[in-house]
C-alpha cells in the first residue's frame, strides 16, 4: 500500500497534538503533544504504543520547532517508532473553519490555505494555529502532501433551513454568517460506527448524536447525512459547555455591550467564564468535579447539571423529530463516554421518546460500546466512544487514494 504511515496533527494556538497510525491495520503507533509553544517552557508528552509515555523540556519558540521536535522523537533509537521520518507517507490536519468553500478533505494548495487565513475572522485562535501547523509540515516534510480535514465538514449537508440566520440576507451573502457546526470529524466518525452497529446500510442511519466534552455539541443525522446541528458560526452556540455558555438570548450581548464590555470581553465572558464554570458554584468547568459538587450537596452544581441534561434533552427531542424519528441516540465526547450519571440524567428526560435508561449497564459502561437504555426501550441509548484521529487518517487516505 502507497500511503501506509499517516500522521495527525491538531494544532492549537500553543499546543501541536499529535498520533501516527499504521493504515494497513488502522494501529495506532504513537502519539504525543508539544505543549507551551513560544514560551520558555515548551514540553514534549511521547508515548509510543504500548510503552512508557516520555517527557522532556524542549525548545520550540514557533509551531515549526515543534514540527521539528515531533520528527526527532518519531526517530528516536530510544523512544522512538520511525527509522527515519521519510516513512510518514502523509499528513492529516484538523482544521476549525473554512466557511462554505471547503466541503470535503482536501490536498493543501495555496489556495486552501487562503481560505484558511481568510476564515480566522470565525476562528481567530484556532485557523492561524492550523495553519502554522501546515507550514511548518510543508517546510520540513518536504514533498510529503498534507490534506485538510474540515471541523465542518461533516455539517455542510444541512439545508438551509437548518443553517440559516433569520436576520439581513446581507450578513449570508457579504459576511458568510450563518451556522456551520463543529466536531464534525467526531459526529461522522461515530455515525459510521452507529451504522455499524446497529447493522443498517449507512445511508439509511438516522440518529441523533450527542457529543458531549468540554465543548459539546448534537447533530440529527438523517439518512447518513447531518441535517441539523447545535453549534453555529462559531462553536459557542447550543449547548451549556465547560466554559462556554451555549445559546442565550442575543439581547445578552448588546445588554453588555450598553454597560461598557468591549467585543473582547464579551468574547471572553461568553467563550472562557461562562458554562460549568460560571453555574456549579465551585469556579471549575470540569464535569467530574461538577458531580462531586453536586453529591456533596452544592445545590449550584446540582442545578448546573440539570441545566445541562435539560438543553441536551431539548435538542434531542427536537431533532428525533425533525428527522422522522431516531434509531438511536447516541453518546460520545469525555462525558457522553464516561459519565453515567449525566447519561442517566439525560436518558431520564427522553421517557416520552421510548428511551428508558438501564441503570446497571449504564453504571459500568465507560468508554466502550454499549447499550445503556432498556431491553423495551423504543428509543435506544448507546454510547460509541469517537475517534477524531483516526478518522482524520481515514479521511487523509481517502482523498490521497482518490487523487
Ligand atoms: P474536549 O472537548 O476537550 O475534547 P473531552 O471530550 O476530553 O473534552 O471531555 C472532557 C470532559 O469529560 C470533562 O468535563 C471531564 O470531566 C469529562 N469526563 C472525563 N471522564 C469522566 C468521568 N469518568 N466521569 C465524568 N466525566 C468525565
Amino acid at each position: 500500500m502507497a500511503y501506509e504511515k499517516i500522521l495527525v496533527i491538531n494544532s492549537g494556538s500553543s499546543s501541536l497534538k499529535f498520533q501516527l497510525f499504521d493504515m494497513t491495520t488502522e494501529t495506532m503507533l504513537c502519539k504525543g503533544l508539544v505543549e507551551r509553544i513560544g514560551t520558555e517552557k515548551a514540553h514534549l508528552v511521547f508515548t509510543p504504543t504500548g510503552k512508557a509515555k516520555y517527557e522532556e523540556d524542549v525548545e520550540a519558540p514557533s509551531h515549526s520547532e515543534a514540527i521539528r521536535v515531533v520528527c526527532d522523537i518519531l526517530v528516536d533509537s530510544r523512544f522512538g517508532v520511525l527509522k527515519d521520518f521519510a516513512e510518514v507517507s502523509a499528513i492529516g490536519h484538523r482544521v476549525l473553519h473554512a466557511g462554505e468553500e471547503i466541503k470535503q478533505p482536501m490536498l493543501v494548495d495555496g489556495n486552501v490555505k487562503e481560505i484558511i487565513r481568510k476564515y480566522s475572522l470565525f476562528g481567530p485562535l484556532h485557523n492561524p494555529a492550523n495553519l502554522a501547523g501546515i507550514v511548518a509540515c510543508e517546510e520540513i516534510f518536504k514533498g510529503t502532501p498534507n490534506v485538510v480535514v474540515l471541523d465542518t465538514q461533516f455539517h455542510q449537508t444541512m439545508p438551509p433551513e437548518a443553517y440559516m440566520y433569520a436576520i439581513p440576507m446581507k450578513f449570508y451573502k457579504e459576511d458568510h454568517l450563518r451556522k456551520y457546526g463543529f466536531h464534525g470529524t467526531s459526529h461522522n466518525f461515530v455515525a459510521h460506527a452507529a451504522a455499524e452497529f446497529l447493522k443498517k446500510p449507512y445511508d439509511e442511519l438516522n440518529v441523533v448524536i450527542c457529543h458531549l466534552g468540554n465543548g459539546s455539541s448534537i447533530s440529527a443525522v438523517k439518512n447518513g447525512k447531518c441535517f441539523d446541528t447545535t453549534m453555529g458560526v462559531t462553536p459557542l452556540a447550543g449547548l451549556m459547555m465547560g466554559t462556554r455558555s451555549g445559546d442565550v438570548d442575543p439581547f445578552v450581548v448588546m445588554y453588555m455591550a450598553r454597560k461598557g464590555y468591549t467585543p473582547d470581553q464579551i468574547d471572553t465572558i461568553l467563550n472562557k467564564e461562562s458554562g460549568f464554570k460560571a453555574m456549579n458554584g465551585i469556579g471549575s468547568a470540569d464535569m467530574r468535579d461538577t458531580i462531586a459538587a453536586a453529591e456533596a450537596g452544592n445545590t449550584d452544581a446540582q442545578n448546573a447539571l440539570k441545566m445541562f441534561a435539560h438543553r441536551v434533552a431539548l435538542y434531542v427531542g427536537g431533532y428525533y423529530t425533525l428527522i422522522g424519528g431516531a434509531d438511536a441516540v447516541i453518546f460520545t465526547g469525555g462525558i457522553g463516554e464516561n459519565s453515567f450519571e449525566a447519561r442517566k440524567m439525560i436518558v431520564d428526560r427522553l421517557n416520552a421518546l421510548g428511551c428508558f435508561i438501564d441503570e446497571e449497564v449504564n453504571l459500568k459502561t465507560r468508554g466502550t460500546v454499549a447499550v445503556v437504555s432498556t431491553p423495551e426501550s423504543t428509543l435506544p441509548a448507546i454510547v460509541i466512544p469517537t475517534n477524531e484521529e483516526l478518522m482524520i487518517a481515514r479521511e487523509t487516505l481517502r482523498v490521497l487514494t482518490q487523487a
